[in-house]
């Protein structure tokens, strides 16, 4: 019927709150509700709401010019952004294809590597393997990247399988393990699949350094993607880190690959990036990526047509200009030791707590039926469903994590607060969580 619209939201049956303004880590709906935005939206909101530098830089972009086109001109804004993200990035990670979501910034990196090797007349080198229990996005190519079950499952005819090796997840290793002793089964299973599919048939590796919305801040061991790293160079396989959740500062440092200092060849951005006051993202490449396209077909085959545009650029710049002289990820650290110590003691509380995990300031929580043999809830039951809901009633937000393996990493959420959060809001955070979860348990 015309004149009778509908935000579609994502449970077309559910009554959502109406937002009315945020300010630091809070978020008010209309009725003056204050809800502790304990996971920044999706993992985005890192530097809170209503930060009044970046509403300035956006107001006087905005005045300025808001929108060009790729193709016709750059902007001051981008220009500084790229340099801001060089001067943040590891090695050689120096050029910026900016995308505006984080699924268009893993298609992006992963045509920039299919690319790589076209240009040196390797065209056969098209597939990107991934693990098993993860997420690269929600878009065709992306999703095929994905092991992310729940959100394969419809459009699997579509789908590449890229997904080939099992996650690094120690609290259930695949290989019935326990790390040092299992030698890194996990990376090395990268190997057999090299072997398997032919190296020649590869042009890149992809992993999120963090495991983020498929299993709940699923922290691989030591040396596990120094060996990754081994592995791909071994076979002439480009490494690409998918920073989309973990970059910007979100782990206590500036990426999350940085934890086990690898340099991979490309880089995925997109939630932080911009905070989310607009939307931003990124794919980098290495020097010897783009010097490789340029002395070739001379244009890198992708593109949108709000990629780059001076307004979220000057954004996204504000936002880490931001986090640099208010010595954010530092402080993303910090609190972070503060939520991880809060939530262990939860632990010690609820047995349905069978383990807690992550780096800096992305932390997640797995429920069980049983902490002794760590048998999952039946997915019926709704388990992280019931709780989110419970916090969002008590004014607290957290995330799920559900549904990345079917039947086995049932229930995790994610409890990712803005790193502006202070020692005393982390244990309001705290406090919520545990009275939520004592009611659902
Ligand atoms: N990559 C990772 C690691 C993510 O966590 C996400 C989103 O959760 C994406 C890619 C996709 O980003 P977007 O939702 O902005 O398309």
């Amino acid at each position: 019927m015309r004149g009778h619209s509908h935000v579609i939201k994502p449970l077309l049956d559910k009554e959502y709150p109406t937002v009315s303004h945020g300010r630091g880590v809070y978020l008010y709906d209309i009725e003056g509700k204050a809800y502790l935005d304990g996971c920044s939206g999706a993992v985005t909101a890192n530097i809170g709401h209503g930060v009044q530098p970046v509403i300035d830089a956006m107001n006087e972009q905005a005045k300025k010019v808001c929108f060009t086109y790729r193709s016709q001109f750059t902007s001051e804004a981008a220009e500084a952004l790229a340099a801001k993200l060089a001067s943040w990035t590891p090695g050689d990670l120096d050029y910026v294809f900016f995308v505006n979501s984080g699924s268009e910034a893993t298609e992006t990196v992963m045509k920039i590597a299919i690319q790589y090797w076209q240009e040196q007349g390797r065209t056969t080198k098209n597939k990107v393997l991934s693990r098993w229990m993860s997420y690269h996005g929600i878009t065709m190519g992306a999703l095929s990247m994905s092991g992310h079950i729940l959100r394969r499952k419809r459009f699997i005819p579509l789908l590449e399988e890229f997904p080939s090796i099992e996650p690094p997840y120690c609290y259930r290793c695949p290989f019935n393990s326990t790390y040092p002793s299992c030698g890194l089964l996990c990376a090395n299973q990268l190997e057999q699949a090299i072997h398997r599919i032919g190296a020649d048939h590869i042009a890149a590796f992809i992993a999120e350094p963090i495991i983020g919305a498929s299993g709940g801040a699923v922290t691989p061991p030591p040396y596990y993607y120094q060996r990754i790293k081994e592995i791909c160079e071994r076979y002439n396989i480009l490494f690409i880190a998918d920073e989309v959740m973990t970059g910007n500062g979100r782990t206590g440092k500036p990426f999350g690959i940085d934890h086990w200092g690898v340099v991979p060849d490309l880089m995925a951005l997109g939630k932080g990036m911009s905070a989310g006051y607009t939307p931003m993202a990124a794919a980098i490449a290495s020097r010897r990526i783009i010097d490789i396209i340029a002395a070739g077909s001379k244009s890198i085959m992708s593109g949108h047509t709000f990629s780059a545009n001076p307004q979220s650029a000057a954004v996204s710049l504000s936002v880490m200009q931001y986090i640099e002289d208010n010595q954010l990820i530092t402080r993303a650290e910090e609190r972070g030791i503060q939520l991880m110590a809060g939530l262990q003691a939860l632990m010690q509380k609820h047995d349905i707590i069978g383990d807690v995990r992550g780096k800096g300031l992305l932390c997640g929580i797995e429920f069980v039926k049983n902490r002794t043999t760590k048998e999952p809830f039946s997915l019926n039951l709704h388990v992280t469903e019931r709780l989110i809901e419970k916090a969002m009633q008590k004014g607290l937000l957290i995330y799920s994590a559900s549904g990345g393996i079917d039947g086995q990493a049932g229930d995790a959420v994610l409890v990712a607060p803005p790193f502006v959060i202070s020692e005393e809001e982390v244990n309001e955070l705290l406090f919520i969580l545990d009275q939520s979860i004592g009611e659902i348990e």
